[in-house]
Order: structure tokens, then C-alpha cells, then sequence
């Protein structure tokens, strides 16, 4: 549905002024590229968590769920190469000091038509130097070379003894799930193909700013690792692109919104990676990466923990250590397309209303309990405390109830409900539809039942 004219800026001030998002300790400021969710914002973003985890865990009987610890033996990010190599290359604005990430100025600058993950350093800076390609902040081009920048937060533990209490704040959840491998196939009888998954903060030290949630300091992850033999892993990392790109166009995101990108340039342990972009009103930009990593992460971990993390076939007793296909979705960075995708100014006859299309399974309210006038209140107080038994509700007495759906419609809530006089005499109320605006009458003991058909996922 994505509005074609919509800005970021639309975006965040509909988050702001309806309590999906607000900028991150507000009142001193702000600081970068940190948002706090609101009221709206917690509903929708659980929602679309709850969806992930219903479509990969609840309904995969070879998935596993976990949820590991933030702060993890700093040995663990030793075994992923995370201390020696990760790195983003940055350059700083040598005129206002900013830095910034020479790729994402490059895809910004091309509207994602050249893939600047594929370039060498040398041939982003001629790039950059040829498109001329200037500050976004002060608008000088005056780079710096540049530089791999390890954006890894780093903290300290007392506890450990002096010279060995550097922790990492980490970068990614997977690694949670890698350590667990064999905590989990044992525990579980898991048979190899099974996937461990998780949903998790991360923390990477971007300086890059803007775009709003997309490219945040601390964004959540919701990924899974698939273990599998060496010979079904390239169908599994197929199954999982089609799996990926059918669950965001299930919870609503359009098809001509999502692209493949299938990389060109390959870390040298990964036998194939794509993403899935979304067109975001700055552009296509990856929503999630899907991975076949080989054995590169098991074998480094074995390496590093002394473990053996070999699987002993139980029909063939053949031992080996599982390749990866690795899934994995930024659930802000999801919320800010569904976000983009839900927006639509719909002009009406007298007035534009600005309504939210959310799937209603991701709704933050499903019903608004609305009374038709204040001496309703007692009788749709009934009405909520019924409601919202199941489901989140919102309740609003204030206001003429035009205005009320519109609060309503920006917020995205499928169905308000108004209780009326006539509902005193016969037990029914009005329903009406947040995107076709119609209007139905139904027994209160029935509200339960319509909205429940509504917003199954
Ligand atoms: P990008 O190239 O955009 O930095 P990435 O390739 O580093 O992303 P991965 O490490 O594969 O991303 O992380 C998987 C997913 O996590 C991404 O597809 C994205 O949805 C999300 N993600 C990664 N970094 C961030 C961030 N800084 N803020 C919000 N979400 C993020």
C-alpha cells in the first residue's frame, strides 16, 4: 500500500505525536540514534515479534528457541573474528568531524543501484571522489581515507582479574545460539537438520546517522542458525529465502516493495548470502540477510573452546561438524517498514485522514472501546473490560467520535466498537472497519468471536 510520496519525516512525527516512538532520553536532548518505544510503539513491535516467533518456532517442529545472555565469555567473539576484523569502513567529514559508513553513503547516493558491499576501499573513495559525493551534515566534501572502525561496545566486569575485565556488549545474537549447540541437541534429541533461534538486543557502536530506526546503536534481532549436513544445506538455505521473503509479505509488506539482493562478494567461509530489500522512502536497503556460513562458526568455536562440536549421526553414526544456514531480521528495522508500508493520507470528501493499514495480527490495539457520549461510559466500560480479556483495547471518551476514529486510524486499530443508546436496549453495538470505514451491528457477546477471525496470523 506504501504511500510513493511518503518522507522519513511524515514517519517519525506520526511516531512521535502518537506514542509509537519517541527519541531516545528526550528530555536531555535526544541521543543519537537512540529511540525509546511508546505505548503504541511496545504493542506493535511485540506483535511483530510475537508473528516471528509463532511463524519460526511455534509452527517449525525442528526449531528451538533460546535466549542467551547479553555479556558472553569475551573468548566468544575471539572464535567469531569479531575482535580481530569486524569492521564497517568509515571516514570522518574532515570539515564538521562526523564519520560516516563509505558504503551506505555510496548505496544513498545511487538509491541502492550500486552495491558498494562488492567494492575495495580504493574503489569506494574513487567512487566517491568521481559521483562526488559530499558530507550529508555540512555538505563539504573533504574525507578522510577510509578506515575499518570496530564498532563493538566495549565494558568492563570487576569481578574478573585486572588486565582480563574487557566485555563486549554484543554485536549479534547469533553467537548465543552456536554456544548452545550442543546444550540444545542434547537436551532437546535433536536431529540434525534443527535450528536454534532467538530474540535479542544487539548493540553495534553506528555512527552513521539518521534513517531513524533503521540503523540504530541497539536494535533487536530475530534470527535463527539452521544446523544441517553439508548436502542439504544449499535446499535449506533456498527453503529459508522463500520462508523470509513469505513472512513479511504475510504480515503485510507488498510485493512490489521487496526485492533479492543475492551478494556478489562472499566472506570467504560463506558459500552463498542474499538479502531481502525493502524500498524505504530513502531508498531499497536490506531488511534481513539470510546466510549459509558453512562450518565456519562451529569449527572456529571448537577450535577456541577446545569442544568438540561434532554430530554422531544416529542412523549412520557418521560424525561431522553441521554447516549453518543463518536467518536473521532487525525487528526495528521490520517496524519502520511495516510503519512506512501501513502509512496512507487518504483523501476523503471533506478531509484527509491519515490511517495506518497495520495486518490487524500486528495492530498494537485491536478494538477501541468507544461510548457515544459520556453518560455511555458505564455500559462501554462493560463493554472493555470484556474486550480486553483478549485483546489490547484502547478506551476514549474524549472528543466528537470523528475525532475519535481518526486518533484511531493513525494508531492503525482495526476495529472501533460504540456503545450507543440503543445498545442499552438490545445488547448491540456498532463496529466499524478502520479501512473500509463501514459499519456493522453485532451483540456485544459476539465482538469477541469477529475480532478474533480478523486477526489471525
Ligand atoms: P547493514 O549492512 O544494514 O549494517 P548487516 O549486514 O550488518 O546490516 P547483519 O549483521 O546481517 O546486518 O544483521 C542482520 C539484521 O539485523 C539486518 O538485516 C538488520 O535487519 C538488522 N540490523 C543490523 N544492524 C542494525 C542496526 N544498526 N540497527 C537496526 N537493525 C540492524
Amino acid at each position: 500500500m506504501a504511500d510513493s510520496k511518503l518522507t522519513m519525516d511524515k514517519i517519525v512525527n506520526l511516531c512521535k505525536n502518537r506514542g509509537f516512538v519517541y527519541p531516545g532520553s528526550d528530555i536531555y536532548g535526544g541521543f543519537a540514534n537512540t529511540w525509546d518505544f511508546g505505548p503504541v510503539g511496545v504493542e506493535l513491535k511485540n506483535n511483530i515479534k510475537r508473528a516471528w516467533w509463532k511463524k519460526f518456532v511455534q509452527e517449525s517442529p525442528d526449531t528451538y528457541g533460546v535466549d542467551a545472555a547479553i555479556l558472553m565469555n569475551p573468548r566468544v567473539w575471539e572464535a567469531s573474528g569479531h575482535v580481530a576484523s569486524f569492521g564497517d569502513p568509515k571516514m570522518d567529514c574532515k570539515n564538521c568531524k562526523q564519520r560516516f559508513r563509505a558504503d551506505t553513503l555510496i548505496e544513498a547516493h545511487s538509491k541502492g543501484a550500486v552495491a558498494a558491499e562488492a567494492m575495495t576501499n580504493e574503489e569506494m573513495e574513487k567512487y566517491i571522489e568521481e559521483h562526488d559525493i559530499k558530507c550529508p551534515h555540512c555538505g563539504v566534501r573533504n574525507w578522510t581515507p577510509i578506515r575499518k572502525f570496530n564498532p563493538m561496545f566495549v565494558t568492563s566486569r570487576g569481578t574478573l582479574e585486572e588486565g582480563s575485565d574487557k566485555v563486549y556488549l554484543r554485536p549479534e545474537t547469533c553467537q548465543g545460539e552456536y554456544v548452545n549447540f550442543l546444550n540444545v541437541q542434547r537436551t532437546a534429541r535433536a536431529k540434525v537438520p534443527f535450528a536454534i533461534a532467538q530474540i535479542g538486543k544487539s548493540f553495534r557502536n553506528e555512527i552513521t546517522p539518521g534513517n531513524f530506526l533503521f540503523r540504530t546503536v541497539e536494535f533487536e534481532q530475530m534470527e535463527l542458525q539452521k544446523f544441517c549436513k553439508e548436502s542439504e544445506s544449499m535446499d535449506i538455505y533456498v527453503d529459508y529465502k522463500a520462508r523470509a521473503l513469505d513472512f513479511v509479505k504475510a504480515l503485510g509488506l507488498s510485493e512490489e516493495n521487496l526485492r533479492y539482493h543475492d551478494h556478489d562478494k562472499l566472506a570467504h567461509y560463506a558459500k552463498a548470502a542474499c538479502d531481502i530489500q525493502y524500498k524505504f522512502p530513502m531508498g531499497w536497503q536490506e531488511l534481513n540477510g539470510i546466510h549459509h556460513r558453512g562450518v565456519w562458526d562451529l569449527s572456529r568455536h571448537q577450535e577456541y573452546s577446545g569442544k568438540t562440536m561434532q554430530y554422531i549421526d544416529p542412523f549412520t553414526n557418521e560424525k561431522y561438524v553441521p554447516n549453518v544456514i543463518e536467518y536473521s531480521i532487525g525487528a526495528d528495522r521490520l517496524t519502520l517498514a511495516l510503519l512506512c508500508e501501513a502509512y496512507e493520507e487518504q483523501a476523503l470528501e471533506k478531509e484527509t485522514r491519515v490511517v495506518m493499514h497495520f495486518h490487524p495480527a500486528i495492530a498494537p490495539y485491536k478494538v477501541a472501546v468507544l461510548p457515544l457520549q459520556k453518560n455511555l461510559s458505564e455500559k462501554a466500560k462493560e463493554v472493555y473490560a470484556l474486550l480486553s480479556k483478549k485483546f489490547m483495547c484502547d478506551y476514549d471518551e474524549t472528543g466528537s467520535i470523528g475525532k475519535r476514529y481518526r486518533r484511531q486510524d493513525e494508531i492503525g486499530t482495526p476495529f472501533c466498537v460504540t456503545v450507543d443508546f440503543d445498545t442499552l436496549e438490545d445488547g448491540s453495538v456498532t463496529v466499524r472497519d478502520r479501512d473500509s470505514m463501514e459499519q456493522i451491528r453485532i451483540k456485544i457477546d459476539e465482538v469477541k468471536k469477529y475480532v478474533e477471525e480478523k486477526i489471525e496470523f
